[in-house]
Formats: C-alpha cells, structure tokens, sequence
C-alpha cells in the first residue's frame, strides 16, 4: 500500500497495472501507477494526450 500524493488516503494495489491510471478512492484524483513492487504511485499527467496532431 502507498498513500495518496494529494490526500494522504491510504491507496492499495487492487490488480492494478504498471502505468496504470485510476481515481484516487478518497479525492478522486486521478494516479499513475509507478510500481506494483512496491507501490508507487503519482499524480497522472492532467493534460490531454498530446501525440503532435
Ligand atoms: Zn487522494
């Protein structure tokens, strides 16, 4: 388990992938996952997908 960089909730690995993006349980933020051993995690990028279109 690791905690939430935005609200400090504690955030389980529930089959989550690496690269991995979900919404934070508590405040809904969305976070990337950096690793699944251990766990980490990070603020997922906000800005759209910018592939140079
Ligand atoms: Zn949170």
């Amino acid at each position: 388990m690791t905690e939430c960089p935005e609200c400090a909730a504690t955030v389980a690995n529930h089959d989550l992938i690496l690269g991995e993006v979900f919404p934070c349980p508590d405040c809904g933020t969305e976070l990337e996952v950096l690793a699944t051993e251990p766990f980490a995690i990070q603020p997922a990028p906000t800005e759209a997908e910018d592939w140079g279109e």
